[in-house]
């Protein structure tokens, strides 16, 4: 399963490679072909080698995991970010040339076709393209999620408590009406129907035109993207399958805004309990976390741990509960077999 499934969000337009009549490859400018020989391959298989080592070590040796590529748990490739891109456009000599259309429509949404032609800068020679589109017609950008409003002085200022009531140690973290955010200050209980009915549906984006520049951005992204992988071969090491962001720290607000089916306060408790009962380390709940397709800890806190399975989908929770049921099994499989070697060594003894 990919990702963005996983998560609920739509499929996102990535770049794609356009294929180049006779586009060559980087590394070496190609002869100058004769018309007979233009369909011959222009690079040894041993180039191939050397090229496809090349990137590798580049990756081991001048890419920082975060920054050049991002590695999301359960997919086979690190994903190829922006920096990345254009640290293999460097390594290669490559004269990367952007452009973009923007077509607007009258309801204020832009959609930006981004086209990445790359030269070979010590010869000049056209190595490929790559083009991309993004427009804020995706829904991560068309919509927003709706806030809660207050019960009382019905302000959209409600955000859900970090730490228990004062006289309720104990109790699990309500609501509170943000006077900070123009609220009334009130607290909410975390069972509070009032609050827990509301639908957090999308509504439509109504500050498109702050969007125009990043779709304009991501657009130009994903086309460099494609177009590096293409034109380097890198894409045997890297793949631009996963939304653009992700795991880039140049991540879009707007790609939060996305409701999700809420699991019930009850289960998240019980997964919160089985975790607590494993005694796993953060480091531990975060890997659980990724490959059951969800977000890792924004903090390694106890708030942080229940922050991020209160945001589980329950198709999610259905898999870190499959999780933590086999690392329970895993460990009285290993206690019993511990057993077993004691009384072994006591018969033999
Ligand atoms: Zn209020």
């Amino acid at each position: 399963m990919s990702q963005e499934n996983a998560n609920g969000a739509e499929p996102v337009i990535d770049g794609h490679a356009v294929e180049e009549a006779g586009a060559a490859v980087a590394v070496a400018p190609p002869p100058v072909p004769t018309p007979a020989l233009a369909v011959a391959p222009q690079g040894t298989p041993k180039e191939l080698v050397a090229r496809l080592d090349a990137i590798k070590e580049a990756q081991k040796e001048a890419m920082e995991e975060g920054v050049d590529y991002g590695v999301i748990p359960g997919t086979e490739k690190p994903t190829l970010l922006k920096p990345g891109a254009e640290k293999l456009a460097a390594l290669f000599m490559l004269d990367v040339q952007p452009s973009n259309e923007k077509r607007w429509g009258a309801d204020g949404h832009l959609t930006v076709v981004s086209r990445v032609t790359i030269f070979h800068a010590p010869s000049g020679a056209r190595l490929g393209a790559g083009e991309a589109v993004c427009s804020t017609r995706e829904k991560k950008y068309a919509f927003r999620t709706a806030n809660l409003k207050c019960p009382q002085c019905e302000a959209e200022t409600v955000w859900r408590s970090k730490h228990p009531p004062r006289n309720e140690p104990d109790a699990e973290p309500g609501w509170f009406c943000s006077s900070k955010k123009g609220g009334c200050g009130a607290n909410f209980a975390a069972d509070d129907e009032r609050i827990t009915s509301q639908e957090r549906g999308q509504i439509d984006n109504p500050d498109l035109a702050d969007l125009w520049n990043t779709v304009v951005k991501m657009a130009t992204k994903r086309a460099l993207v494609a177009a590096v992988l293409i034109v380097t071969g890198a894409s045997a090491v890297f793949t631009q399958d996963i939304e653009d962001g992700q795991a880039s720290p140049d991540q879009a607000a707007p790609a939060k805004a996305q409701s999700r089916p809420k699991l019930d306060g009850a289960r998240v408790q019980k997964i919160g309990a089985g975790i607590a009962a494993l005694k796993l380390t953060y480091r531990e709940i975060g890997v659980m976390l990724g490959a059951a397709g969800a977000d890792g800890l924004t903090e390694e806190s106890g708030e942080g741990v229940r922050e991020a399975l209160g945001a589980l989908t329950p198709a999610q929770a259905a898999k870190v509960e499959a999780h933590l049921e086999k690392i329970a099994q895993d460990r009285d499989a290993d206690q019993s077999q511990k057993g077993g070697k004691v009384d072994g060594s006591q018969a033999s003894a």
